[in-house]
C-alpha cells in the first residue's frame, strides 16, 4: 500500500464531486494539464484576501506588513520543498516564464555567444524548446538535441559528442509530459558541468509528483508551475543557484526590482527581488504555499508510490486491450503517472468524445510536444494523468472506456 488514504483526500476536493451532462460523475485524468484544487489551498488564498490583502514589499502599514509577511513565508514553504535557500526561489507566472526568464536572462548577459551550442531533447514541452529557438536566433548560436529511442527514453549514446566545450547551455525536462519518461539528470548535468555548460531542467511534471531535491540533482535552474501540485494558477517558481542568479541580468524591469533610478540609469535589488519586477501575485503565491504543505503532509514518497500504483495498472490495462498502442516506457522504474497511448483507426478526439460521455476527462491532441509526436509518427495521442485523488476504480473507468470506444467505432 502506498500509505495514501484517497478517499480522505478526496474529500478535500470537492470539484471531484461532480456529475456532468451525461450523467456521469467526474472521473479526472488530465492532472498534468492541470491539477484540481484542495479546500486548504482555496481557503489559503481566501483568508488572504479577507484577512491580509495589501501590495507586498511597500507601505509603512500593519496589512502591507502581514501581505509581505504572507508572501514570504510561502517563498519559505516552497523553498523546504525543493531543498533550497529561500533566496533562490524565485516566484514567476508559471514554467514558460521561468525558461524565458532564463533564456532571456542568459542570452543579455553574454553567456549564450554566436558559435555556441544549446542542447534541448526532442521530448521537449514547446515551452522548454521554443524559448531556447529564439536564443540561438538572437545570439547565433546552434541548437541540437538529444533523440530518443523506440522506447521513449534518452539516447544518452551521443552525450559525448553533443554536450561539447563549445554547449552554452543544456536545457531538458525532469520528465516527459507525454511519455511519462524521468530522465538522468544527474548524469547529463555531470556532463554539461565537466564541459562548462549551464543546465537548465524544466520540473513542471517532475515535482508536483515525486520528491525533488535540487541538491541532489546538481543542476543550475529547475522551473515549475503551482497549478500542476494543486495551486492556483498564475504562479509558478524559478530556482536557481544564487551566485548564477546574483550574476544574471533582469528579464522584466519596473518597480519592485531596483535599488537607484536616476532618469539616466538604476541599479537592481539582489535575487530574488531583481528577477520579480512589479506587484506580484501574492494570493497565489500564498496558495502555493498550502500546496506544498498539503503535499509535503501527505510525503512525496507516498504520493509517487501512489500513483506507480495507479500508472502500472494503467500500463496492464490498456496494453492488454489489443488495438492500443502505449507511448513511452512499459514500466514504472523511471516513469511517471502520465500514460499516452494510440488506438488503432480510431482519431484520438474520438476516443476523448467517447470517454468524456463516461465522464472520463482525458487531454487529447499533441500536448504540446509536436517534434515528439513526429518522432513517433503520430498525429496526436489520447493522454490519461494520475494523481493524489484518483483511484483504482478511475483507472477501470478508464479502460472500459477505452473499450467503448473501440466497439462504438468498429
Ligand atoms: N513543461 C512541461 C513538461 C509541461 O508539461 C508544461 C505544461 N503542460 C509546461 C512546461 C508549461 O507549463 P505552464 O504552461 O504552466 O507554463
Amino acid at each position: 500500500a502506498s500509505g495514501i488514504d484517497v478517499g480522505k483526500i478526496r474529500a478535500d476536493f470537492p470539484i471531484l464531486q461532480r456529475v456532468l451532462r451525461s450523467g456521469a460523475p467526474l472521473v479526472y485524468l488530465d492532472s498534468a494539464a492541470t491539477t484540481q484544487k484542495p479546500l486548504q489551498v482555496l481557503d489559503a488564498e481566501r483568508d488572504f484576501y479577507l484577512k491580509h490583502n495589501a501590495a507586498v514589499h511597500r507601505g509603512a502599514h500593519q496589512l502591507a506588513e502581514e501581505a509581505t509577511g504572507a508572501y514570504e513565508d510561502a517563498r519559505a514553504a516552497v523553498a523546504a520543498f525543493i531543498g533550497s535557500r529561500q533566496e533562490e526561489v524565485v516566484f514567476t507566472k508559471n514554467a514558460t516564464e521561468g525558461i524565458n526568464l532564463v533564456a532571456y536572462a542568459l542570452g543579455n548577459g553574454g553567456w549564450v555567444k554566436a558559435g555556441d551550442r544549446i542542447v534541448v531533447t526532442e521530448m521537449e514541452h514547446h515551452a522548454n524548446l521554443v524559448p531556447w529557438q529564439e536564443l540561438a536566433r538572437r545570439t547565433g548560436a546552434t541548437l541540437e538535441w538529444f533523440p530518443l529511442t523506440d522506447e521513449g527514453r534518452l539516447d544518452l549514446s551521443v552525450i559525448d559528442d553533443l554536450i561539447t566545450e563549445n554547449t552554452a547551455v543544456v536545457a531538458l525536462t525532469h520528465q516527459s509530459n507525454v511519455l511519462g519518461t524521468v530522465n538522468p539528470v544527474e548524469v547529463i548535468a555531470r556532463r554539461a558541468h565537466a564541459m562548462g555548460a549551464r543546465v537548465l531542467v524544466d520540473a513542471a511534471q517532475s515535482v508536483p509528483h515525486r520528491p525533488v531535491d535540487v541538491a541532489d540533482l546538481g543542476v543550475d535552474f529547475l522551473v515549475f508551475s503551482g497549478h500542476k501540485m494543486l495551486a492556483p494558477g498564475g504562479i509558478g517558481v524559478l530556482w536557481g543557484r544564487y551566485e548564477l542568479l546574483a550574476d544574471l541580468p533582469p528579464f522584466l524591469t519596473g518597480g519592485s526590482m531596483i535599488e537607484i533610478v536616476t532618469m539616466e540609469q538604476s541599479t537592481y535589488l539582489p535575487p530574488p527581488q531583481r528577477f520579480e519586477a512589479g506587484v506580484p501575485m501574492t494570493a497565489q503565491a500564498v496558495g502555493l504555499g498550502a500546496a506544498v504543505r498539503y503535499l509535503g503532509e501527505l510525503g512525496m514518497d507516498r504520493v509517487k508510490r501512489h500513483e506507480d500504483q495507479l500508472t502500472e495498472l494503467a500500463l496492464g490495462l490498456l496494453s492488454g486491450i489489443p488495438g492500443v498502442g502505449i507511448i513511452g516506457p512499459s514500466g514504472t522504474d523511471d516513469r511517471g503517472s502520465t500514460v499516452a497511448f494510440s488506438v488503432d483507426g480510431i482519431h484520438p478526439h474520438d476516443v476523448g468524445q467517447v470517454l468524456d460521455d463516461q465522464g472520463v476527462a482525458v487531454r487529447v491532441g499533441h500536448h504540446c510536444a509536436r517534434p515528439l509526436m513526429r518522432r513517433y509518427g503520430v498525429p496526436a495521442t489520447t493522454r490519461a494523468s494520475f494523481y493524489v485523488y484518483n483511484t483504482v476504480e478511475e483507472v477501470e473507468a478508464l479502460a472500459r472506456g477505452v473499450r467503448a470506444a473501440q466497439k462504438f467505432f468498429a
